[in-house]
């Protein structure tokens, strides 16, 4: 009835609602601190972009080429803007290269722990996923990434940042990786973290001009603080680009995703305001991690993953709930991860942990 590879799935649980979460727990107030959204909101310039369509066009499909937004990124990027193929939100990107890169029996290599979702469609469709463990420092180990490639392999991910760990590479270092792996293998670097590092030129998205086997990433639901529009991009070449444009659906961006993500990418000084308060705060949960004794990954996201040494993860988890701050669990056996929330939830989180522990 259904196909091999999806009969063994486990789905993705998604976050229930806030209020959903609320009313289960008998809670008054909940922070959702567990799913990396931009706690500083959204640009206002987005409400003043979509107040202005109009809603006699609900008829109409939207632009299948997202148009005015493929300028503007083109153009900010200095890129051709037939580089570029947008997805409803980056989950529905990583969805389509899986589907038009893999068949059956194909080896997918990807760092652990990751995001679920490269796995996840791997094996939908057929193919063996691979994970590489992380260096000692939690990083992502392209060496042995680079030791894990066979005749098999078709596509490797480069989370970078990674989730859930937040430990980055340099560009420098992607660079090396990708001139030796050989070019019928489509090398992935999902950058949904990478405004948060605070660098100018942290991205790898003007090596995809010399590599025609790499693919950047990049979503608007962390920095840009859309989560709910469901806008991703990926930047790549000839041929793959077309392949993916031919297979996408013609319409998964709705003209509402469009204006929104538009509006969001011409305000850059929302995007520089977000980074700087995430990461001073990002500093403070730091030094709070160092005084309280426990261990965590250096981060260059709105994130940070921590091992609760000493303690019961899962139980200081519902503690922390039960008191209005949802975090992370599950991810590996006694860590946690926090989205760096505004100063005054961090802080209370801070103190929550600390008296957890003490
Ligand atoms: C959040 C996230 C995404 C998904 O982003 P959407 O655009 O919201 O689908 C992709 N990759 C990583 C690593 C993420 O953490």
């Amino acid at each position: 009835m259904v196909k091999e590879a999806v009969k063994n799935l486990k789905p993705y649980v998604p976050e229930l609602t806030l209020e959903q979460l609320k009313k289960q727990k008998g809670l008054d107030k909940l922070v959702r601190m567990s799913a990396n959204e931009n706690a500083y909101g959204t640009s206002a310039d987005v409400a003043k972009a979509l107040d202005k369509w109009h809603y006699r066009d609900a008829n109409l499909y939207p632009d299948s080429n997202a148009d005015e937004l493929r300028e503007i990124i083109a153009s900010q990027f200095d890129i051709n803007a037939d580089k570029l193929i947008f997805g409803n939100g980056l989950d529905e990107i990583i969805e389509l290269l899986s589907r038009v890169i893999l068949e059956p029996g194909d080896e997918v290599l990807d760092p652990a722990p990751t995001f679920s979702e490269y796995a996840l469609h791997a094996e939908i469709e057929g193919a063996k996923i691979k994970s590489v463990g992380l260096d000692d420092s939690g990083r992502i180990d392209l060496k042995a990434m680079a030791r894990s490639i066979s005749s098999k392999t078709k596509m490797i991910w480069i989370c970078n940042p990674n989730n859930p760990t937040g430990t980055f590479l340099e560009a420098d270092a992607i660079r090396a990786f990708v001139e030796d792996v050989p070019e019928a293998i489509t090398v992935i670097v999902d950058e949904a973290y990478i405004d948060f590092t605070g660098g100018i030129h942290d991205s790898v998205i003007q090596l995809t001009k010399e590599f025609k086997n790499l693919v950047v990433l990049r979503t608007f639901s962390k920095a840009y603080g859309l989560a709910n529009f469901r806008v991703g991009f990926a930047v790549c070449s000839d041929p793959l680009i077309g392949y993916l444009q031919a297979a996408r659906l013609p319409y998964n961006l709705s003209t509402f995703a469009e204006i929104a993500a538009t509006a969001a990418f011409k305000d850059q000084s929302f995007v520089d305001n977000t980074v700087k308060k995430v990461i001073a705060e990002r500093k403070k949960w730091e030094h709070f991690l160092i005084k309280a004794g426990l261990p965590f990954y250096d981060s260059a996201t709105n994130f940070i993953f921590f091992q609760v040494k000493g303690g019961d993860a899962d139980a200081l988890h519902e503690y922390l709930l039960e008191n209005g701050y949802l975090l992370r669990n599950g991810l590996r056996k006694d860590w946690l991860r926090v989205t760096i929330g505004r100063p005054e939830d961090n802080q209370a989180v801070q103190k929550l942990i600390a008296d957890y522990l003490a």
